[in-house]
């Protein structure tokens, strides 16, 4: 018998070039049109069969897998017939990634920000970022087309800020040694000590090159287009899939009413946002959510292509400056031509992006961590990004917020560090407070110094 909670191996899919509409087979590696040269999306082209679904159905069936034991089930493929149903269960690599948790901040956070606000907490995937999610929905495409097509030797190759490298390295050291090898290509000094020991640890080939991420996206894009590769950069609308799964366990988490909801996100490449905002209109199309929410997207003011675009209307690609948003350091965001049609097409009016100071974001990141929180650089960027917004009235409080945290207080702790010590290069531009600053204390180990240095009183004989 079909048990409907089990999934099972349903839809087509297919490459849809977001330009001309050609549509490509989703057994070959393309990345971009062949013939026009743009962004392909991914699309179920039996999508209409699941809205024979009824939506209160869908959501049972969503909300009994929250109770599964089977790992295949646990992570982001709890939606697989909005993922990648076209993949069996036993073809699904699952290391743990996904159904983060969401965090309700604090009374003195809530009013330092200006409004309640919940954090949605993306770090705490396996290697530490978001990026877990897409890797997870890539590489189990990968596993299944190695088995069902019996590849060997596939490289498996992306640039990365940092985040995606770990996340890629990670997933690919999971498959067979004699059928995958990872490459990551990294810009030299602008990933942090934390994120580079990831790939290296997962044993990839660690490739440094001078520049920023855009030069590396660049070599990597050249190789992906003349060679045998498998790009694992978001480029590949197969990362795009598993990430969705971002927006549908927000709707879960909130008992899927979306209604008032505004989500921040900070903006780099434009992945993310991009598949937020693909995966709220799933729900939406199938009756699973009443309205879409707003998207507030979040850069700093020395990487801010979109803002720019939202604010004037024109699209200019820039040379960045340094960032201590630096998985988000980007100046001509790949997926920028999916964001302009999703907005246009979608959510319009629903749709705002703030430009924050780099000053602002390290108080965004310190401020939520000493309530509570364990946010990264980007999560102190949304967490700065909300505030601006409500302070500058271009939301109002009465919304209900989520944040992305994208990931992990110590992937970034450098930056931290270089707040406590003064150590920002000028460039940065970040002012420091020091009421927000903290150090070590050396006391030698005595009771009664430790106890003199904290002013404590002596307790009473009985
Ligand atoms: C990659 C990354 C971002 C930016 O996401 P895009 O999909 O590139 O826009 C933000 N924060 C962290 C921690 C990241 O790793
Ligand atoms: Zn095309």
């Amino acid at each position: 018998m079909n048990d409907p909670h089990m999934p099972e191996v349903q839809g087509n899919l297919a490459y849809t070039c977001i330009g001309c509409s050609r549509r490509y087979d989703i057994y070959d590696f393309v990345y971009t049109c062949p013939e026009c040269r743009s962004l392909l999306k991914i699309e179920n082209t039996h999508f209409h069969k699941l809205k024979e679904t009824p939506a209160e159905k869908w959501k049972e069936i969503f909300d009994s897998r929250r109770s599964t034991n089977k790992p295949e089930l646990s992570g982001v493929f709890r939606f697989h017939e909005l993922i990648l149903p076209i993949v069996p269960l036993n073809d699904i690599i699952y290391l743990g990634e996904g159904q983060t948790p969401v965090v309700r901040a604090n009374e003195e956070m809530s009013s330092w920000v200006g409004a309640p606000f919940l954090v949605k907490n993306d770090g705490l995937n396996p290697s530490a970022s978001f990026k877990d999610r897409g890797m997870a929905s890539a590489i189990s495409f990968l596993n299944h087309v190695i088995r069902a097509r019996n590849l060997d030797h596939v490289l498996g190759i992306c640039a990365s800020t940092g985040d995606t490298s770990a996340a890629a390295a990670l997933y690919l050291s999971y498959l067979p040694k004699s059928k995958v090898q990872a490459v990551v290509l990294l810009p030299q000094g602008r990933v942090t000590p934390q994120q580079l020991s990831q790939p290296l640890g997962s044993g990839a080939i660690v490739i440094e090159m001078p520049g920023v991420f855009d030069d590396c996206m660049r070599v990597v894009e050249e190789l992906a287009q003349d060679y045998h590769v498998f790009l694992l950069n978001s480029k590949n609308p197969v990362r795009i899939l598993g990430q969705k799964s971002y927006a549908y366990e927000i709707a879960q988490q909130l008992d899927w009413d979306t209604s008032d909801l505004v989500v921040v996100v900070p903006i780099g490449n434009a992945g993310n946002i991009t598949a937020v905002m693909e995966g709220f209109i799933d729900l939406h199309e199938l009756g699973i959510i009443p309205v879409l929410p707003t998207i507030l997207g979040v850069q700093s003011h020395h990487a801010d292509p979109i803002a720019r675009w939202r604010a004037s209307g024109t699209y200019t690609p820039l040379r960045v400056t340094p960032s201590v948003a630096q998985a988000a350091m980007i100046g001509d965001p790949v997926s920028f031509p999916k964001v302009r049609k999703l907005v246009q097409e979608h959510f319009d009016d629903r749709f705002h992006v703030v430009s924050v100071t780099e000053t602002e974001i390290m108080e965004g990141m310190l401020r939520a961590n000493r309530n509570g929180h364990v946010v990264c650089t980007q999560g102190g960027e949304s967490v700065a990004g909300l505030k601006k917004a409500l302070d500058e009235g271009i939301l109002p409080a009465s919304k209900r917020f989520i944040v992305d945290s994208t990931s992990h207080q110590l992937k970034f702790a450098v930056f931290q560090q270089m707040y406590f010590e003064d150590g920002f290069a000028p460039e940065y531009g970040v002012c420091t407070k020091s009421s927000l600053k903290n150090k070590p204390v050396p006391l030698e180990a005595s009771a009664s110094t430790i106890a003199r240095y904290l002013g404590l009183q002596k307790k009473a004989r009985t």
